[in-house]
């Protein structure tokens, strides 16, 4: 009889069931105990594993696609990549029409799990036929057996979270939860993981996080969409210039906004303390229980966990680039202590 091998036979089983991290060291002084999920542990290294993989397997279930079809998405960014690595896997062509403004490196990242790119002019309105979303739309209508994902308008994203991050997170802190603070972009995250926490427990706080520049805010008080609140901000993946209908507005509470540079400055700071090597979007998140702390939201009964969506790889050029931070005059605040690496 042969032995038994202890192996999986693909990544897909590892999506989902990411670790809850205590924030001791950056918590120290405050009010109560600070945990966060750290979606960096899916195998494609964001929070974007769950959706695909769920909007792909709900696509199987209605028969909508079978081996060979095609799935067809507009972003360069995390979703990019987990579709890009659940098709290799399952064997279906996957198309994403990506904006020109997309890094080099995002597009040859996305061409290295096998995806095709198709590269669409940035300065043209969304409605213009040569923009990505009009090439993506295009692109679905005249390829049989294809999913179009559009994670911004597709219910199946708040699904994706309700069915696995919120349960995940609930059973985690044995359902004593207070708050949880989520980075708020298509919305799906932080809807579908507050549709089920307050379906457990209507006390349940939950805190979306926005940018300077985005509607969501605004949208969230006044269920009115402002267009002079849009102008343009560095991080990636959080707010929005449109109202994504994935978003559960009324499953959040208050939206807190950040800064980009506070952003940026807390993320490395994560790092450095906690040895967490996370992104852009999770500096901002944890940004926002620093706001918080300083409104005394929380006090010493308060279980908080934070959403971290992404793995720090992505932002090499970016935020953990001592030339980029300079660039954007983030090293002139005195907030930075570990500046740039001494020439010897
Ligand atoms: N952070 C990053 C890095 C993201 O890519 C996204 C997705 N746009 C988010 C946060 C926000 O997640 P969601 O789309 O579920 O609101």
């Amino acid at each position: 009889m042969s032995k038994q091998i202890n192996a999986t036979n693909n990544v897909l089983a590892l999506i989902g069931n990411t670790p809850l991290i205590a924030l001791k060291k950056l918590t120290a002084e405050f009010a109560g105990e600070f945990y966060a999920k750290v979606e960096a542990f899916n195998p494609g290294h964001s929070a974007k594993d769950r959706i695909a993989l769920h909007i792909i397997e709900e696509a199987e279930r209605r028969v909508i696609i079978k081996e060979g079809d095609t799935i067809i998405e507009t972003t360069s960014g995390n979703t990019g990549f987990s579709l890009a690595m659940i098709s290799a896997i399952k064997g279906y062509k996957c198309i994403l029409a990506v904006s020109s403004k997309s890094s080099a490196d995002k597009i040859d990242m996305l061409k290295t799990m096998g995806a095709q790119v198709y590269v669409c002019p940035a300065h043209v309105s969304a409605d213009d036929p040569r923009s990505y979303y009009q090439v993506a739309k295009r692109l679905h209508e005249e390829t049989p057996g294809s999913v179009y994902i559009n994670q911004y308008f597709n219910e199946l994203n708040i699904d994706a979270h309700y069915k696995t991050t919120g349960p995940e997170i609930w059973n985690q802190t044995n359902g004593t939860i207070t708050h949880l603070v989520a980075c708020s972009g298509t919305g799906g995250t932080i809807s579908g993981v507050s549709r089920f926490l307050k379906k457990q427990n209507p006390n349940i706080k939950v805190i979306g996080v926005d940018a300077y520049g985005s509607v969501l805010k605004k949208y969230h008080e006044t269920r009115e969409f402002d267009a002079n609140e849009i102008y343009p901000y560095r991080i990636e993946g959080l707010g929005k210039n449109l109202i994504p209908t994935a978003t559960d507005f009324d499953s959040i509470d208050e939206y807190i906004k950040v800064t980009d540079e506070d952003s940026a400055h807390t993320a490395r700071e994560i790092a450095r303390k906690e040895g967490l090597f996370v992104g852009y979007t999770s500096g901002a998140a944890f940004q926002a229980i620093k706001q918080l702390v300083d409104t005394e939201e929380f006090d010493k009964n308060s279980r908080v966990v934070v959403l971290f969506p992404d793995h720090g790889s992505r932002y090499m050029s970016k935020i953990y680039s001592d030339e980029w931070m300079e660039k954007q005059g983030f090293f002139d605040s005195e907030k930075e202590t570990a500046k740039k690496s001494i020439a010897y």
